[in-house]
């Protein structure tokens, strides 16, 4: 199972509308996947249509209470996705953890043993704290949605600085497999001018595939279900599937090793 962490510690950035439309779309590919939500907000849990109300276990018991990862799962209505749920009690978890020595390997932990997927995307909270530690611990890989917008590569830099840290204390391997611009409005001179210095500060690192501003996008999740079962023919899901394709490119050849 190949694990990628989705995190950019702004909020607003489209982290949960990314990792809803691309577990979607590897789903679709045939790729067993699991999406694990890790922010306490639950807006990914929300968008692929598992309510507060319906979430009977979630990554706060696999967090905090070491929770066997299987059981906590939920399938969703979306073939071939399971999600784990987060609740707002996972909002505690920092403080609950605090005393743990083994606080910020609790994901990693869980995601050890082979569960029968063959990848999973960990929605990340927007800050740099334990549950992103956590997700960072854990991953193969971590993939950075970014905004077209002035101070975008400003908090970059600062996340690059915590991927080397936890590189160094908890996870050597981690890498990072693309960063994904978003929210992009070619009408917009700004987001033009933005995208093209982070293309040319970072080079390679960038998809290729940049994600429109598309009013699509952001009305799916009132319904439940990922952009791209409500409008798969429209600009954001067709951009959604085409960073996917793009993914599998980049991801090395451990999909089915455990
Ligand atoms: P994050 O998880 O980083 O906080 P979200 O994915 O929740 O960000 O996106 C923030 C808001 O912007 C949400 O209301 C979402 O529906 C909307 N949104 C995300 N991506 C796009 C996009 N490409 N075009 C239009 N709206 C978007
Ligand atoms: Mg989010």
């Amino acid at each position: 199972m190949i694990r990628i962490a989705i995190a950019n510690q702004k909020g607003g950035v489209g982290k949960t509308t990314t990792a809803i439309n691309v577990a979607t779309a590897l789903a679709a590919t045939g790729w067993k996947t699991l999406l694990i939500d890790i922010d306490p907000q639950g807006n990914a849990s929300t968008g692929v249509g598992v309510s507060a109300s319906a979430r009977e276990y979630s990554s706060y018991d696999v967090l905090v209470d070491q929770a066997a990862i299987e059981g906590c799962v939920m399938p969703t209505s979306i073939p071939g996705l399971d999600i784990l749920p987060a609740t707002v009690d996972l909002s505690g978890a920092e403080v609950e953890l605090v005393g743990a020595d083994d606080r910020a390997h609790r994901l990693q932990q869980a995601l050890r043993k082979d569960i029968g997927y063959d990848v999973c995307l960990i929605d990340c909270p927007p800050s740099l704290g334990l549950l992103t530690l956590n997700a960072l611990t854990a991953a193969d890989t971590l993939l950075v949605p970014l905004q077209c917008e002035f101070f975008a590569l400003e908090g970059l830099s600062q996340l690059l600085q915590t991927v080397e840290r936890v590189q160094q204390r908890f996870n050597p391997d981690l890498g990072i497999i693309g960063i994904a611009l978003t929210m992009f409005d070619r009408r917009n001179r700004l987001t033009d001018q933005v995208s093209e210095d982070v293309r040319s500060c970072l080079g390679q690192l960038v998809f290729e595939t940049t994600i429109p501003r598309n009013v699509r996008l952001s009305e799916a999740p009132s319904h439940g279900v990922p952009a791209l079962i409500y409008d798969h023919a429209c600009a954001g899901s067709r951009a959604y599937m085409a960073l996917a394709r793009e993914l599998i490119t980049r991801l090395p050849e451990k999909r089915k090793a455990a």
